[in-house]
């Protein structure tokens, strides 16, 4: 069997592009490493899956070529992915800064997109690691004809040939589920670009003895900036978020989206009270009597409040303190410094920056260097930030490159669906 497109890699990028392939009547392989489909997608979102969001602007990812985005991002839109999870049974609500979460787990969701798939005439291979995949020999091949116009894919017990060849397999993110970057260095080594990856959507780590160790367990919103070189600067567009402290720093949505600019040397600036003004609290005559101390407790969680207050303000009275004091207490809980050492690593990031890059692929997600191949998903340069945005640019390019198979292939056959 000859098959028009192997696709490797069934998370939800290769998911759909599998679906459209197939119902596009393309001869379609689908091959996992995992036993079931879409791993990665069953626990995101805390097991439920934010699966879109509805700000799907630009300044959501990271990423440079930002027509090719815009492009692919209007091919597919938030109500696409809406229509999906109605078209799968799968209902969904609308949470904080316009994130939609399904309402069942989200395993039903790989679940479900496989069986369409299967009914669409997918074949899958599961369990089986790609290691090895020969190109075409030709440079400009017509997609069919001698074997060796063929991709041919290897696994330990498959051989597997395709006209067309789809790289879904992801990023080294999480490499307990699957994350790997070994066929984005094969891509490499057949002319391609590779922006190294890097952790990101990742908890940060602290110096032992920073001044807030201890409080893991808190979460409180706050604004987070980055400062780096001597500026501040503050890239959530979302402003306020929460933060957690962890066992080993600190992590929550606010720091999980701060991650993604975050570089080694880069410090944080931590507003832990950002709807409130330090100055208008201490101004305010009904204040005039508390203690400093007290003061704080009354708007921050009592250990984050004593970890935060300089000792030798504790015990005085509001009313008392001098400008340089008022200027002190403002700094600590507006502009609280720390210098993380470092990210939890790959292990624990939701997602890796950088992939293949967009130089190397056209506006279709075809490789400009080898005809034929195409990329979708997150071993591509483009990567979201927190909020259903990595998972709506997976859908997003896998449709985009599904239907990119079709055209390129040129064989426009009805779908019929899988016979008996
Ligand atoms: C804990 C966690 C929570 C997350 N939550 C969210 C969320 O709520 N919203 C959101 O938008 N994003 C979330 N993400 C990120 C999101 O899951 C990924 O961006 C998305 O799954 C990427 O889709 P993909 O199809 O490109 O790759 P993947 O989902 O990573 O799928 C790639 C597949 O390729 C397979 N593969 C790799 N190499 C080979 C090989 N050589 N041979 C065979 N198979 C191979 C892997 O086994 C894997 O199943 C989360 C990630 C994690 C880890």
């Amino acid at each position: 069997m000859i098959y028009d497109a192997a696709i490797i890699g069934a998370g939800p990028a290769g998911l759909l592009c599998a679906r459209q392939s197939a119902r596009r009547g393309l001869r379609t392989a689908l091959i996992d490493s995992h036993a079931e489909p879409g791993a990665k997608l069953a626990v995101s979102g805390g097991g439920r899956g934010n699966v879109t969001n509805r700000i799907l602007a630009q300044n959501r990812y990271l990423g440079e070529d930002t027509a090719l985005l815009r492009s692919v991002l209007r091919s597919f839109t938030c109500e696409d992915a809406l229509a999906l999870m109605r078209e799968l049974r799968l209902p969904v609500e609308e949470r904080d800064f316009g994130q939609i979460f399904g309402l069942r787990p989200a395993s039903l969701l790989a679940e479900r997109l496989a069986v369409q798939c299967d009914d669409a005439g997918v074949d899958f291979y599961l369990g089986e690691t790609v290691g090895r995949i020969l190109r075409p020999a030709a440079s400009e091949h017509s997609f069919g004809g001698t074997e060796d116009e063929f991709f041919v894919l290897f696994t330990s017990r498959e051989r597997i040939r395709a006209r067309t060849l789809v790289l879904a397999c992801g990023s080294p993110a999480c490499p307990q589920l699957g994350g790997s970057d070994r066929l984005a260095r094969l891509a490499v080594s057949w002319g391609h670009t590779l922006v190294p990856f890097r952790p990101v959507l990742v908890p940060l780590i602290m110096p032992d003895g920073w001044p807030l160790a201890g409080l893991e367990g808190i979460s409180l919103n706050v604004r987070l900036g980055l400062e780096r070189g001597g500026s501040v600067s503050w890239p959530d567009p979302e402003g306020i978020r929460p933060l957690l402290f962890t066992h080993r720093g600190v992590s929550g949505p606010a720091v999980l989206t701060v991650s993604c600019w975050w570089r080694p040397g880069d410090g944080l600036v931590i507003d832990f009270l950002p709807e409130l003004s330090v100055s208008t609290l201490l101004d305010a005559r009904e204040n005039s009597r508390l203690l400093v101390k007290n003061l704080l407790s009354r708007h921050l969680p009592a250990r984050l409040a004593k970890a935060l207050c300089p000792p030798e303000l504790a015990e005085r009275k509001t009313a008392g303190l001098s400008r340089k004091d008022r200027q002190r207490l403002a700094d600590a809980c507006h502009r609280f410094r720390a210098a993380p050492t470092g990210t939890e690593g790959m292990k624990r990031a939701e997602a890796a920056a950088g992939g293949i890059a967009l130089a190397s692929l056209s506006r279709r997600l075809e490789s400009l260097s080898v005809p034929g191949l195409f990329f979708c998903g997150e071993i591509v340069d483009i990567t979201g930030l927190l909020g259903g945005y990595n998972i709506h640019w997976a859908f997003a390019s896998g449709q985009l490159v599904g239907n990119a198979l079709a055209e390129t292939l040129k064989k426009p056959r009805p779908h019929h669906g899988r016979q008996g």
